[in-house]
């Protein structure tokens, strides 16, 4: 995961102010000198986190933090405070034309994910309710246009392209398309190059003064860390970015590019790619990604992702089932499948607040082995066994444990773990009742 290392080492320097009843200001100096060693490690531009360390001092020094009752809390608000001003405050959306269609032109070196982030920036705005058309603009890279006409049908997206015509040609074509077929949005893939060069600028320049784009978004990849930053000073000073896509986030890398670029470059973060999957581009929050990387968790995040996730209709009627005690193992299953859907499990426990920093611990627990054991357990047994588990005796145990290739067990940690959890799932909606408050998710 992003910003493991970072994340870590904050942790425990804020633990260890934590633990004291007061605060002086050794104890800050002493956690500001290692506040700057762990951001530079993971490679933050040097003079952003002079910066940064200086700001954060100042605040820690002053009224704020000293006098407070809970020294050791306040400097991490402060630190997140920071942090997210950092990144650049608030979350930064996308400009729209007043008349349509807003014209989005994504660029960035090859490899960077242009043409994979073209498809899943289109498949966000489509379920936003838009009607974008992908345009086949890199010409040079081999099977760039057929890779992205494969994504285009993938979304369900058409894809505009002109073979390999001019690159501006195509661009201005592609607006033509996009009247003529009532499109509201043109997502532009250009080309890239191994590295920055002349012809490259020239080109993109070419095609922006043809087109008048609203965005001009710079995809680069985060795991290259200041370089990222030194391509987004470079296309920003030629072409003028409005904008940042940060890919790759949800690899190893140490988040120096996501804590640097807005402060070197004044160009906002507007999503961050977190995996190849197309439904992985995140719209960037400044202060959720804070909250991340200071362990606190992201439940906002973790709340959106289950309700694009979970079918509301299904949930609704999963709390009935519980409030009238009906939930059965079968229901178990949905909602572990339901569950998984939403992305990789260590992913969305980083996103729990206390749990980022013992995720280590938690990972073989939450293996998602043990997930597959659970389902060909429950698939194992009638419906009737699933429906109703009291009737499940010895013997009807060996038959499931044989079918599902596990131990008899494991099938009875199973029944255990679901009668505890149907015993709590009871015990909130009888609270939520009480409270006449509609519960969201059991
Ligand atoms: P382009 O040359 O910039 O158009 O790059 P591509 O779109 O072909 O992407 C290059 C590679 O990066 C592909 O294998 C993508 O699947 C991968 N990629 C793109 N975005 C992400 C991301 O957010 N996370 C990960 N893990 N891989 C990505």
């Amino acid at each position: 995961m992003a910003f493991e290392g970072l994340s870590d080492r904050l942790q425990d320097i804020f633990k260890k102010l934590r633990g004291k009843g007061k605060i002086g200001e050794e104890d800050i100096k002493t956690a500001m000198r290692e506040v700057r060693l762990a951001l530079l490690e993971a490679d933050v531009n040097f003079k952003v986190v002079k910066d940064f360390v200086e700001r954060v001092r100042q605040r820690a020094i002053g009224q704020e933090v000293l006098q407070s009752l809970t020294p050791g809390q306040q400097i991490i608000k402060v630190v997140h405070d920071e942090m997210t001003a950092l990144m650049g405050g608030s979350e930064s959306k996308l400009t729209l034309a007043a008349k349509p269609p807003s014209i989005y032109m994504l660029v960035g070196l090859q490899g960077a994910g242009k043409t994979t982030t073209v498809a899943k920036l289109g498949r966000n705005l489509l379920r936003q309710g838009r009607r974008p058309v992908l345009v086949a603009g890199d010409i040079y890279r081999p099977a760039a246009i057929k890779q992205l006409q494969v994504l285009g049908e993938q979304v369900g997206i058409p894809v505009f392209s002109m073979g390999q015509s001019n690159p501006v040609d195509i661009a201005r074509a592609s607006l033509e398309y996009a009247r003529s077929q009532n499109r509201d949005i043109v997502i532009l893939d250009t080309a890239g190059r191994l590295h920055i060069n002349e012809e490259l600028m020239d080109e993109l320049k070419q095609i922006k003064s043809a087109i008048n784009p609203h965005e001009i978004l710079l995809v680069v990849d985060a795991m290259t860390g200041q370089d990222a930053v030194n391509v987004a000073e470079s296309f920003n000073r030629d072409l003028g970015l409005t904008g940042v896509i940060l890919t790759k986030l949800d690899g190893d890398t140490r988040g120096g590019a996501a804590l640097s670029v807005k402060a070197v470059t004044g160009c906002p973060i507007k999503y961050v790619g977190m995996g190849e999957k197309l439904d992985a581009l995140e719209t960037f929050f400044p202060d959720r990604m804070a909250s991340r990387i200071l362990g606190m968790g992201d439940i906002l995040s973790l709340v959106e992702k289950a309700q694009a996730n979970i079918d509301q209709e299904k949930a609704r009627e999963m709390e009935r089932k519980i409030r009238k005690q009906e939930f059965t193992l079968e229901d178990f299953l949905e909602q572990m499948q339901q569950v998984r859907s939403m992305g990789p499990l260590d992913e969305l426990l980083g996103m729990i607040p206390g749990i980022g920093k013992q995720m280590k611990g938690f990972k073989g627990e939450f293996d998602e082995r043990e997930i597959l054991r659970i389902e060909a357990i429950i698939k194992s047994m009638t419906l009737q066994e699933r429906r109703d588990t009291s009737i499940i005796n010895g013997s009807r145990k060996k038959r499931i444990a044989r079918g599902s290739g596990t131990k008899v067990q494991e099938v009875n940690r199973l029944l255990k773990q679901f009668e505890e959890s149907r015993k709590l799932m009871k015990q909130f909606a009888d609270l939520g009742g009480k409270k006449g408050k509609r519960g969201g998710m059991p």
